[in-house]
C-alpha cells in the first residue's frame, strides 16, 4: 500500500533543520505483513531525542530510514498464521522487541534482547525483513516501529495492547517516554518511602520519571535543568522542588534516588554528585559513543554508592505497560501533560529544530 512518511536519507544536515529539511515527508510503499507481523494505522507519535540523535549522526543508524519510534495506533491487518490480536485493537509500539528466549530477555528487562537489539542494529524488523520501500529500493525500519508515517508494518513482538479509554497521544507515549523514564525509577532506581527521587533533564523522559516518583508513596521528587521554563514546568507537574544543577550542587542538595536523562556526559557527572551515600545514580540518556566522564571511584567505595544503567526503563513492556496504564487511570500518571505541543507530519523538520534547542518536552504528531 501507498503510506505517507518522514524519511530520513542524509545524516548531519546542519541546522536549523526547517531550511536543511533532513527528513523527507512524502509517499512510499508498504509491503503487507508477513507471518508475525501486523499492519497498524498510526494515530500518534512523539517526537523522541532517540530521533534527533539519528538526524545528527550521535546515533549511527543505515539509511534511508522511516524515523520515528514513539507510536501508538490500531491494528489492520494480521501476517499470515494469525495472532493473539484482533483487527482493530489499540496498540502501543515499543523500541526494543523481545523474543522472551534469548539469555537477555531472561533477565526480566534488566538486559535488552540479542535477537531484538540486532533487528534495530540492522534496520530491519525482528522477521529480519524490511516491508518499506521507496521507488523499488529499501527503507530501513527504525527501531523496528518507524512511527512517522500514517501506518506502519510491525512485529507482533513489538507491541502492547492498550484498552480503547486510553487517548492515542498518551498511548503514544508510553512506549517511550513513560516506558524508559518511568520504568527507570520503578526498575532500577526503586525509591523507598521517604526517599528523595532527583531527575536531572527535564524532556520527555525526564518528565516522565518525575511523573511516576510522584506516583510513588511518600516519595520527594525534584527536577533539575539547566532551562527556567523546565524547572517551572516540572513544579506545574507537581515537582516539590526544581533547581538547576548549579544551584543543586551550591546548596549541598542530595537525592537517594537520581535519574540522568540527557545524554551529556556533564550531566551524567552532576547526577552522580547529588547522589547520597548509599543511593544509587541512573542513567539512561544516549551519550555519543565516544563520550567519556570523569568520576572519582572512592566516592561509589567509601559511600556505597551505585551507578545503574537503564536502557528502555530495565522493563518488560507486556508488564509494565498496564501497570502505568492502571495508575494513568487512577489520575495518578498524567501522561497527557507531557505533550507541550501536537503538530502535522509536514512540521516534523522545525518539530526536531524545537528539540534540539531543548525547549519541547513532548511534541506529538496527530494522523487524524
Ligand atoms: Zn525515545
Ligand atoms: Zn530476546
Amino acid at each position: 500500500m501507498r503510506i505517507r512518511g518522514a524519511v530520513l536519507e542524509q545524516i548531519g544536515l546542519p541546522r536549523p533543520y526547517a531550511e536543511s529539511k533532513p527528513l523527507a515527508v512524502g509517499e512510499l510503499d508498504l509491503a503487507t505483513p508477513g507471518p508475525g507481523e501486523l499492519l497498524v494505522r498510526v494515530e500518534a507519535a512523539g517526537l523522541c531525542h532517540s530521533d534527533l540523535s539519528v538526524v545528527d549522526g550521535n546515533r549511527v543508524r543505515p539509511v534511508p530510514m522511516l524515523l520515528g519510534h514513539e507510536a501508538a495506533g490500531v491494528v489492520e491487518e494480521i501476517g499470515a498464521g494469525g495472532s493473539d490480536l484482533e483487527v482493530g485493537a489499540r496498540v502501543v509500539m515499543t523500541f526494543l522487541p523481545r523474543c522472551g528466549q534469548c539469555p537477555a530477555c531472561a533477565t526480566d528487562g534488566l538486559t535488552p534482547c540479542e535477537p531484538g537489539s540486532a533487528a534495530n542494529g540492522a534496520g530491519t524488523l525482528m522477521t529480519g525483513g524490511r516491508r518499506l520501500s521507496q521507488d523499488g529500493a529499501p527503507v530501513h525500519h527504525h527501531l523496528g516501529v518507524s512511527g512517522f508515517a500514517t501506518h506502519a508494518v510491525v512485529d507482533r513482538r513489538s507491541v502492547v495492547p492498550v484498552p480503547d479509554d486510553v487517548p492515542a497521544a498518551v498511548a503514544s507515549l508510553l512506549g517511550c517516554a513513560v516506558l524508559t523514564g518511568g520504568g527507570a525509577v520503578i526498575n532500577a532506581g526503586r525509591p523507598r518511602a521517604g526517599d528523595t527521587v532527583a531527575v536531572v533533564g527535564l524532556g520527555g523522559v525526564g518528565m516522565a520519571a518525575v511523573l511516576t516518583a510522584l506516583a510513588a508513596d511518600d516519595v520527594r521528587v525534584v527536577g533539575i535543568d539547566q532551562l527556567p521554563d523546565k524547572l517551572e514546568r516540572a513544579r506545574g507537574l507537581g515537582a516539590h522542588d526544581a533547581y538547576t544543577p548549579e544551584e543543586a550542587r551550591e546548596s549541598g542538595f542530595k537525592a537517594a534516588v537520581v535519574i540522568e536523562a540527557v545524554g551529556h556526559p556533564s550531566a551524567l557527572e552532576t547526577a552522580v554528585d547529588l547522589t547520597a551515600a548509599g543511593g544509587r545514580t541512573v542513567t539512561v540518556g544516549l551519550p555519543p559513543p565516544d563520550a567519556r566522564i570523569s568520576l572519582s571511584p572512592l566516592g561509589f567505595v567509601a559511600q556505597g554508592r551505585s551507578l545503574i544503567g537503564s536502557y528502555l526503563g530495565s522493563a518488560v513492556p507486556s508488564r509494565e505497560i498496564p501497570h502505568f496504564v492502571g495508575l494513568w487511570r487512577a489520575g495518578r500518571l498524567p501522561v497527557e501533560s507531557l505533550v507541550s505541543s501536537t503538530i502535522t507530519l509536514d512540521e516534523i523538520n522545525s518539530g526536531m529544530d524545537e528539540l534540539a534547542d531543548g525547549r519541547a518536552v513532548r511534541q506529538v504528531i496527530r494522523f487524524d
